[in-house]
């Protein structure tokens, strides 16, 4: 009898916190599942991430209702897995925000990741059927996309730095308040999904470019908000940190010819200790280490991951 999913054995619902960053910057943290956010325009908002359905995003606009009725201008995607993209339709935004590959992955992959993804979260994936279909972004670019808040509020300025996480994720950075939304480029005391990452590009010059940013405060995609210079660079170093680990093990076992069982175990054993009770540790591992073996095997693009690849590649590592 195969082992479930660790995720999908994990039902019991987080607590979600909104939290004050700035005047009208506002953060949705879970304890470990997907954080979301908000800025406020002078006559408008803009939304940041989607939640995996419109139920669950319902719930998360209720809260930000409490502080602000502006309509939502902008509904900003940091990249294109479903958890995060699929609520979407809950925010009647007027514009749908996104890295232009992200588009790209959506036509060609959106699918496969939405059945992917709600089978192995099923618990993210609150009133399923709520969700009309999948996420078209309306507005895209490739380098970077300024925001006027207006009044005197500032830019809030989306940016691409390269290969990481997914193949086009973005940030949504607020230079006079400092904030950083950062998504899953970044995860504060939260295991990595690396699934559809470049871990290399992702480990070296992409943290390199959203470190520089010098946020005082930053929102990753998953744990608490890091505060201060120091947390802020410890949760970046923290996610660098656990690619080097992967690349290190990973690399070795595949340097020397050994299987991807090999490297599953070995990275396992390195990480556990530090990581392993950080959330959604056990869920990723075997599709992160899977991508990796890929990715040194010179397959450029991660595979599609579907239903059905999710479950041979669970069952050979963590069987
Ligand atoms: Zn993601």
């Amino acid at each position: 009898m195969a082992k479930p999913f660790a995720s999908s054995a994990d039902s019991a619902a987080k607590e979600q916190t909104l939290e004050v960053l700035a005047e009208g910057v506002y953060a949705l943290t879970a304890e470990g599942d997907p954080n979301i956010g908000a800025i406020e325009g002078e006559d408008f908002l803009v939304c940041f991430e989607a939640l995996a359905t419109p139920v669950a995003a319902q719930k998360w606009l209720a809260t930000l209702r409490e502080h602000t009725d502006k309509p939502v201008r902008y509904l900003v995607l940091s990249h294109y897995h479903a958890v995060r993209v699929l609520g979407a339709s809950a925010f009647d935004a007027e514009i749908i925000v996104s890295h232009e590959i992200t588009r790209d992955l959506v036509a060609e992959r959106g699918k496969q990741d939405w059945e992917s993804e709600f089978a192995r979260m099923p618990r993210l994936a609150e009133a399923a059927d709520s969700v009309p279909g999948l996420t078209w972004p309306t507005l895209t670019f490739a380098d970077r996309l300024t925001i006027d808040l207006g009044g005197d509020r500032g830019d809030l300025v989306l940016q691409y730095h390269g290969r990481g996480h997914t193949e086009g994720d973005l940030t949504a950075w607020l230079p006079r308040q400092r904030i950083l939304f950062a998504g899953d480029l970044v995860e504060a005391q939260a295991a990595l999904y690396t699934g559809d990452a470049f871990h290399r590009d992702w480990a070296g010059a992409t943290l390199d470019r959203v470190k520089s940013l010098g946020a005082e405060q930053l929102v990753g995609g998953r744990g608490a908000v890091s505060r201060g210079r120091a947390e802020v660079d410890a949760a970046i170093e923290q996610t660098r940190g656990f690619l080097h680990v992967m690349i290190d093990q990973v690399g070795a076992v595949h340097g020397r010819g050994g299987t991807l069982k090999e490297a599953f175990e070995a990275t396992h054993a390195a990480l556990v200790d530090d990581y392993g009770q950080w959330p959604i540790f056990e869920h990723c591992l075997p599709f992160d280490v899977s991508r990796l073996w890929d990715e040194l095997s010179g397959i450029e693009r991660p595979v599609i991951w579907t239903a059905e690849r999710d479950q041979e590649v669970w069952a050979q590592l963590q069987g």
